[in-house]
């Protein structure tokens, strides 16, 4: 349950809020990039009921994973979210992801994840792709859903733009270059 900017002034629900940190990887290689991106944006602040804390600069990329002409445009973006105490992580987790699979939905990304004879992920160009990153210190391993993301310390086109927004505390114990 996400508390939006009005709620947040009331003081008897501000004692009862904490405030998480919300990596996000956002990707596009099809179409306007730049636009997707941006549009991907103003709907994550919509939905996240909050507008980003920062966001990267934007960094083309070779596709990872599959051949292709289409280089990617990737940036990270840091929400600061505010969350009723003791809140479920996995719940919440799983409604933002539904979040970022909307707007990829919505942005004309079609059809569901395709998988190869050994079970590896077959990827594809796309408009746009939003991956969860990091969600607070959550640990988060369901069929549905990794966080921190399984892949991200093996993909630079991830760690350089989010590199560019950690704050100080998210650094110390999540940049594996430390
Ligand atoms: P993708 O094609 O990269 O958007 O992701 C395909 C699937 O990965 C989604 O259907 C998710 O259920 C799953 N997934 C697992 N962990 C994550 C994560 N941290 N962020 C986004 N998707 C995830």
């Amino acid at each position: 349950m996400l508390i939006d900017a009005a709620h947040r002034k009331d003081t008897r629900i501000r004692e009862n809020v904490e405030k998480v940190e919300l990596y996000l990887s956002l990707g596009s290689n099809q179409g306007d990039r730049e636009h997707n991106i941006e549009i991907a944006l103003s709907l994550l602040n919509i939905e996240l009921k909050t507008p980003y804390k920062a966001v990267s600069s934007l960094l083309e990329t070779e596709p990872w994973g599959f051949e292709s002409q289409d280089k990617f445009l990737n940036a990270a973006v840091l929400y600061e979210l505010f969350l009723p105490k003791g809140y479920n992580p996995e719940a919440e987790g799983l409604m933002i992801l539904e979040i970022c699979k909307d707007i990829e939905r919505r942005l004309g990304r079609t059809g569901r994840p395709q998988y190869n004879e050994r079970g590896e992920r077959i990827y594809t160009s796309r408009p746009i792709d939003i991956d969860i990153l990091l969600f607070g210190d959550n640990k988060i391993d369901c069929e549905e859903l990794t966080v921190p993301h399984k892949l991200m310390y093996q993909r630079d086109f991830v760690m350089t733009p989010l590199r560019e927004i950690l704050t100080e505390s998210a650094r110390s114990k999540y940049d594996n270059k430390n």
